[in-house]
């Protein structure tokens, strides 16, 4: 097990836009670059890992083990490449595999078939198809690349380290990747299929997690006779129904004030007084409008959790037609949105069938 890791962390992220280095940057609860040192050491393919870095200070507070070495880089991504051949040469090193720090995504698995490869071949890279169709121009004619035969490289690249050596150290040339060293002395690259998810991060939208909020909703309507009950959207048999300016549907109301708890748009009094206008207005013509903001704004919904708190009627009888209900004036799906029933032991005036109170948890994210 004569592999070395190298992990090229010397770039100075032009299109990425932060103050930090793009390696430096948090990504899936760590630094980029610590994605790579780690699926590296936990590979147990490598007696060392080489770390190229043009701010080394960064490197002090962290607490690797003894098998990582921090070199500083150079100006070019090929001027560090040699000077991490140059500090490991004294190991004599049999292979040598060269990764972009930028890639943190790759797997494991990919790293073991890379150092299989690497028995049989001088030079082993991982290669995937474009997703895009490509083009290209010389002079002013475009043409178009056949897709079929073209492929985009990815790292880690592996080397025999003596192959390499020779050919980076003689290279006058800024190369963008050192299969690039091979392919210009038209020596043999044995590649492998890559993976789609290992890309190359490059801008911050790359990395960006769309932000939650969470918003809450409680609310509670008197029974009184003579009135249809409305829940959830759906008129339910019941010997009473909720009194209001409006039908008194309390689970589209909690709805409607999660939505607007989240999205800090204050709450359902705001939206609809209680004037001539929304006199014995069905609910759902309230939630509409209110969905819809949020939808244009371009939020979307992750899930809706929901505690109706009542006696009567039993919530279990009418769970899934409430849940559609809910589902189809949400536009979202019904494995999205719970409801569970609460009674309160027959106490106070809930617990004698005078009242239906309702409270509502939502999810929300936003998307750009
Ligand atoms: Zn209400």
């Amino acid at each position: 097990m004569n592999n070395y890791f190298v992990i090229l962390a010397a770039g100075k992220s032009k299109r990425f836009h932060k103050k930090i280095a793009k390696q430096f940057c948090k990504y899936k609860n760590k630094e980029i670059i610590d994605h790579s040192v780690e699926k590296s050491l936990n590979s147990s393919l490598f007696r060392k890992v080489l770390v190229v870095t043009n701010n080394v200070n960064h490197f002090k507070k962290k607490s690797y083990s003894k098998s990582i070495n921090i070199i500083k880089g150079g100006r070019e991504r090929s001027d560090s490449s040699l000077l991490a051949l140059k500090y490991l040469k004294k190991y004599k090193p049999k292979n040598v595999f060269i990764h972009d720090a930028a890639r943190p995504n790759f797997s494991i698995k990919l790293l073991k078939n890379i150092a299989k490869n690497l028995n049989k071949n001088k030079a082993v890279v991982p290669v995937i198809s474009s997703k895009d169709a490509i083009k290209y121009k010389i002079k002013n004619q475009v043409y178009n690349l056949n897709k079929n035969k073209s492929f985009l490289t990815q790292t880690p690249q592996a080397f025999k380290f003596k192959e390499l050596y020779n050919l980076a150290i003689k290279e006058k040339n800024k190369v963008s990747d050192e299969a690039t060293l091979f392919i210009n002395k038209n020596y043999k690259i044995k590649f492998i299929p890559g993976e789609n998810k290992n890309s190359k991060i490059t801008y911050l939208t790359d990395i960006e997690i769309p932000k939650t909020y969470f918003g809450i909703g409680f609310d509670i309507h008197k029974l009184i006779k003579n009135k249809k009950l409305y829940l959830g959207g759906i008129k339910i048999p019941f010997h009473s129904g909720l009194e209001g300016h409006s039908d008194g549907d309390v689970i589209l109301h909690a709805i409607i004030d999660a939505i607007l708890g989240a999205t800090k748009k204050k709450d359902i009094g705001t939206f609809f007084p209680n004037n001539k206008k929304f006199k014995n207005i069905r609910s759902p013509k309230m939630l509409k409008p209110i969905i819809s903001n949020l939808y244009k704004s371009d939020f979307s919904i992750n899930n809706i959790d929901i505690n109706l708190i009542c006696e009567q009627p039993k919530v279990s009888k009418y769970r899934n037609r409430i849940i559609n209900s809910i589902s189809k004036l949400t536009s979202i799906n019904k494995n999205q949105i719970n409801l569970k029933g609460k009674t309160v032991e027959k106490l106070g005036l809930i617990g004698k069938e005078k009242a239906i109170a309702c409270e509502v948890i939502i999810s929300i994210i936003k998307n750009d």
